[in-house]
């Protein structure tokens, strides 16, 4: 079933989330959640879906940067981002740590603030703990979009949006972005719109 995905000025989405206990995880509840999660992500289309998002305060996010969405993308944008497909994974009550010291800017959206995008500084890097759909733990170290992904899903259990982290002179309607921006070297916008020491 394909859930209603909130959006921003909904109190869920500024609530911190609770944790999941071990054998929440693998309730009907759950496993129902996660795949109308699946569905809603599909659908949208999105690389990424908080719990929160569908209006369930819980510490849970499913993440898939599909291979097919991909093709689209032309090949030095890929790179640039490096942007690589994601299979599908849930992540629960996760722990996230920043790795290194390299911070990246792109412009990035989300499905709570439908039709906008901004610059955001991200790690490049960062390492994930977390449990799986069958309460098993697991980590990751991932760099890249994936790093971006990752954050911004965990930062939606925490009652954080991107909006929070933004250079807040470079948000932009989705039509715009592409009328004037999208083209454009990042370190050109931030010289355009005047937002280095932002
Ligand atoms: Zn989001």
């Amino acid at each position: 079933m394909r859930l209603k995905i909130v959006q921003v000025g909904e109190p869920v989405l500024r609530t911190p989330a609770r944790r999941l206990t071990r054998d929440e995880i693998t309730t009907d509840e759950i496993k129902r959640l996660i795949h109308d999660m699946r569905e809603t992500m599909y659908d949208a289309p999105g690389v990424g879906l908080a719990a929160p998002q569908v209006g369930m305060p819980l510490q849970l996010a499913v993440i898939e940067d599909r291979e097919d969405f991909l093709k689209a993308i032309p090949p030095a944008e890929m790179e640039e981002k490096e942007r690589a497909p994601v299979p599908f994974h849930v992540i629960i009550n996760p722990k996230i740590e920043l790795v290194g010291d390299a911070n990246v800017q792109f412009f990035e959206g989300c499905l709570s603030l439908s039709g906008f995008s901004a610059l955001v500084p991200r790690s490049r890097q960062v390492r994930v703990t977390y449990w799986d759909e069958h309460a098993q733990e697991k980590s990751i170290l991932a760099f890249g979009w994936y790093a971006r992904i990752l954050q911004h899903e965990i930062d939606h259990l925490h009652g954080t949006l991107y909006i929070d982290k933004m250079h807040s002179r470079t948000f932009s309607s989705f039509e715009n972005l592409t009328r004037f921006w999208k083209s454009k070297p990042i370190s050109e916008v931030i010289t355009d719109l005047k937002c280095d020491d932002n």
